[in-house]
């Protein structure tokens, strides 16, 4: 393979981060951890919109995630759109929620992190978010991991999980964050996707590798592969350079770092 510059690579893209987090235990991996040194980094390496979740709703306080969001919302302004979460033991306050401000803030579809709940995706009590999601044309990111682990908790999360739900809700727009997680698991996820048209990839993660996406372009076609970076929990530069190094062309680069975030969460920017 040819020495390839990944500074030089990166000037030719645009970017739209399809995975972050802020606030409360977001900072696993920093000395010195706030808000405005992670949009600092984000900045930094091009990101021109990102899509974030706020950690202290996944963790169960979705009146602290609403307060943060409109926080930071006046303080980031457009540069984040936000994910609001569904918590599945707080099904109606949730939606209440999502419903009340889905309008008001710069909105990016709902966050589920069904591990938390321990509750598997095919669990009836997500049945009344797939309801509302499809009737309002809403995309649900739910986190996906590999059933090949060592912890049993993700078993929760396992994507084949949704083939069931699909039979059910046909049109439901499920971003599936992580991809499944692990390398051994992504011919499965792949497999899924392909049979799926509503059904997205974000290659965020700790494992994953530059040829995946040249066999999810083979396999299933263009327009599934979002780039995200799992920010502050993970190094942006990691993400960066897996998809720079992929054996495809510039067009489904831009398309991974930038065209296929922005027709999915409807942004109207696409280039
Ligand atoms: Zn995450």
């Amino acid at each position: 393979m040819a020495k390839i510059s990944i500074n030089e690579e990166l000037k030719k893209f645009k970017f739209i981060d399809s995975h972050m987090h802020l606030g409360v235990a977001a900072n696993t991996l920093y000395y010195k951890y706030s808000d405005d040194r992670v949009i600092e980094i984000q900045k930094k390496f091009n990101v021109e919109t990102t899509i974030c979740s706020q950690t202290i709703g996944i963790m169960g306080d979705l009146d602290a995630q609403i307060e943060e969001i409109i926080k930071n919302q006046k303080k980031f302004g457009d540069f984040i759109y936000w994910q609001l979460v569904y918590i599945a033991e707080q099904s109606e306050k949730s939606l209440d929620i999502i419903e009340k401000y889905r309008n008001k803030i710069n909105f990016a579809g709902i966050k589920i992190y069904s591990v938390g709940s321990e509750l598997g995706l095919d669990d009836k009590k997500y049945y009344p978010l797939w309801e509302y999601a499809m009737a309002n044309d809403i995309v649900v990111a739910a986190h996906t991991w590999s059933p090949y682990t060592e912890n049993p908790k993700q078993f929760y999360s396992n994507p084949l999980l949704l083939e069931s739900v699909l039979k059910d809700f046909t049109n439901l727009k499920v971003l599936l964050v992580h991809s499944g997680g692990k390398a051994d698991f992504y011919d499965e996820v792949i497999e899924l996707v392909r049979k799926h048209d509503t059904l997205y990839m974000d290659f965020s993660g700790d494992c994953f590798y530059p040829p995946v996406f040249k066999k999810v372009l083979d396999r299933v076609g263009k327009g599934k592969s979002l780039f995200g970076t799992d920010m502050p929990m993970m190094d942006i530069r990691y993400h960066l350079s897996n998809v720079i190094a992929a054996d495809i062309s510039d067009e489904d680069k831009k398309d991974i770092f930038y065209n296929n975030a922005a027709r999915l969460f409807k942004l109207d920017k696409v280039y």
